[in-house]
């Protein structure tokens, strides 16, 4: 394949089709960072607003750094993987405190910022800095995969390294910023998972895949396990008991207090979410305070006011809004 070619096939088609993304504007690598952290397993429709009402209230790493935790959860309550938002927060107070506000641009720099993995690294170093170097998103490997007719399943190490080493080859020798971008958004917007829009790609001439819509390859995963968890519903007519969470998964969320017993009648709500390779079904069950069980994490009630102030996980918030409907729908 003729990378100049393809090169400028690919630039034209992104200059006239892009889409006018807000984070897409900036070089700044605050910004671009905050838009990749979001972006991780959230779609861009979601993350839009979140970013603009995020670049808002804390427009630097300085003024990140400064804010306090609750404020940083709250704030980025509804996109859920809150471990994101504590990495974003610690980041901020790295560079902020022992970087004196100096991003870096190598990639072992910014590997060693916390949840800072190969793809974040190679998006910042693209798009703050334009570096032309291999960004490996879902988008960015299925183009690959195709455009090179790749078999090797690309969640292994080795079909992965293939993917790799043939972005490599047509990385241009300068302009990341523009050549991955426009690598995502054929992804996007014409590539796409399952059937792709071959009839108006752009690049379709340099193209390998003879059965586009079976690439890219996985490997077979392991089956979804089925999972109850059950909480208890405490109410006095003003405020909600919740308990905040020191277990890994929802650290410093308050959630509904969790219940161990058998319980006999059924659940005042109900409702599932999914976690990785998990289908959770949430049970909450009306319960007094006394009846709770200790538990070394703080108990608190909340009236509807606070609630809106704090960060709960969304199953929870769910979970209380529609419990909520009824008791107002109920009298
Ligand atoms: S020709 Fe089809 S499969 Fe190949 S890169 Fe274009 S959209 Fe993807």
């Amino acid at each position: 394949m003729n990378k100049t070619d393809f090169g400028r096939r690919l630039r034209v088609w992104f200059r006239r089709h892009g889409r006018d993304l807000p984070w897409r504007q900036t070089r700044d690598p605050y910004a671009i960072l905050v838009s990749e952290m979001m972006l991780q397993q959230t779609t861009v429709a979601a993350v839009v607003p979140y970013f603009e009402r995020w670049m808002k209230r804390f427009p630097s790493f300085e003024e990140l750094a400064t804010a306090g935790e609750s404020e940083v959860l709250a704030l980025w309550q509804g996109l859920g993987y809150y471990r994101r938002a504590r990495n974003l927060h610690a980041s901020a107070k790295k560079i902020d405190g022992d970087w004196s506000g100096k991003f870096p641009q190598e990639y072992e720099s910014l590997r060693a910022l916390p949840g800072i993995g190969d793809y974040t690294a190679q998006a910042v170093r693209a798009f703050a800095f334009d570096q032309p170097v291999p960004v490996l998103d879902a988008n960015v490997i299925r183009v690959v995969a195709r455009l090179f007719d790749l078999r090797t399943p690309v969640d292994t190490a080795k079909g992965l390294a293939r993917v790799r080493g043939k972005l490599e080859e047509l990385l241009p020798a300068k302009g990341g910023h523009e050549f991955v971008s426009a690598m995502m958004e054929l992804g996007a917007l014409v590539c796409r998972a399952g059937r792709p829009d071959c009839l108006v790609c752009p690049v379709k001439e340099f193209c390998a895949a003879k059965h586009p819509e079976n690439l890219p390859v996985k490997a077979p995963k392991a089956p979804i396990k089925e999972r109850t968890e059950l909480a208890a519903w405490v109410w006095d007519g003003e405020a909600v008991l919740l308990q905040q969470s020191t277990a890994r998964r929802w650290v410093g969320l308050w959630r509904l207090p969790p219940l161990d017993d058998q319980l006999t009648g059924g659940p005042a709500a109900e409702l599932t979410y999914s976690i990785v390779r998990e289908r959770v079904t949430l049970r909450i069950h009306p319960r007094s305070k006394g009846d709770l069980v200790a538990s070394t994490e703080p108990r608190k009630a909340f009236s509807l006011r606070e609630l809106q102030q704090i960060a709960i996980p969304s199953p929870h918030r769910r979970a209380i809004a529609k419990l909520l409907k009824d008791r107002f729908d109920h009298g």
